[in-house]
């Protein structure tokens, strides 16, 4: 069973099933929310989704009609989005919030037309430019 928290710890949760769907979503609000250049989400029935702690201290912020994403209000840590109209009942997770090992067989990348230009400029390149 996978397990999960946000980043100060108050919030913890696990998985009753496996989750499905993996994609990096480049969208702009993606970028925007997690700060990064995307987000990882995988998809689970609503029911397998078990906070074991901290629920109360998710914050929903609604970033389009119907869809709600939670983040834990202490440490900003993403956590789930919901609101799917093809699929209502089910939930996506913030994969990188997992902290059980999750390898997945295939990962999509969405919304790519808003791709970061910077992102793994340097590919193939092993090593630091900061030192
Ligand atoms: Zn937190
Ligand atoms: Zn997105």
């Amino acid at each position: 069973m996978h397990k999960g928290s946000c980043l100060c710890g108050a919030v913890s949760f696990r998985l009753r099933t496996e989750p499905k769907a993996v994609s990096n979503c480049h969208c702009r609000m993606c970028q925007k929310q997690h700060g990064a250049a995307f987000a990882t989400y995988a998809s689970l029935p609503k029911a397998d989704l078990e906070y074991v702690s901290g629920q109360e201290q998710l914050t929903s912020y609604y970033s389009s009609e119907g869809v709600v994403r939670k983040f834990c209000s202490i440490c900003g840590s993403n956590i789930e989005w919901s609101g799917s109209k093809k699929f209502p009942d089910w939930v996506s997770i913030a994969v990188a919030s997992l902290d059980t090992r999750f390898d997945p067989k295939s990962v999509k990348d969405i919304h790519l037309e808003s791709r970061a230009c910077w992102l793994q400029k340097n590919e193939g390149q092993v090593g630091s430019d900061y030192t």
